[in-house]
């Protein structure tokens, strides 16, 4: 049986498009993430959601503005 790793990041939807056109918005670190959803309640573009528990950030509307970075405990959400 082939070992399916745990991603360290999703996005969605998921951008498929060229390496250099990929624009890299914010990023739950799912290891860390709670479920807990002050993200999704601070994000001010409702471009989070949460899925089976885990925060899941929406590449296409997220304008890149940290506060969802500022809102978690878990400090679960990084920017490049
Ligand atoms: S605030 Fe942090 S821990 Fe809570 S759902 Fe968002 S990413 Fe996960
Ligand atoms: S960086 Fe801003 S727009 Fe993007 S998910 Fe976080 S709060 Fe929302």
């Amino acid at each position: 049986m082939p070992v399916r790793l745990k991603p360290k990041s999703i996005y969605y939807p998921l951008s498929v498009a060229g390496y250099g056109d990929i624009k890299m918005p914010a990023k739950v670190i799912v290891e860390k993430c709670t479920g807990c959803g002050e993200c999704v309640e601070q994000c001010p573009e409702e471009s989070i959601k949460l899925v089976n528990e885990l925060a899941v950030i929406n590449a296409e509307t997220c304008t890149d503005c940290g506060i969802c970075v500022d809102a978690c405990a878990e400090e679960a959400i990084e920017m490049e």
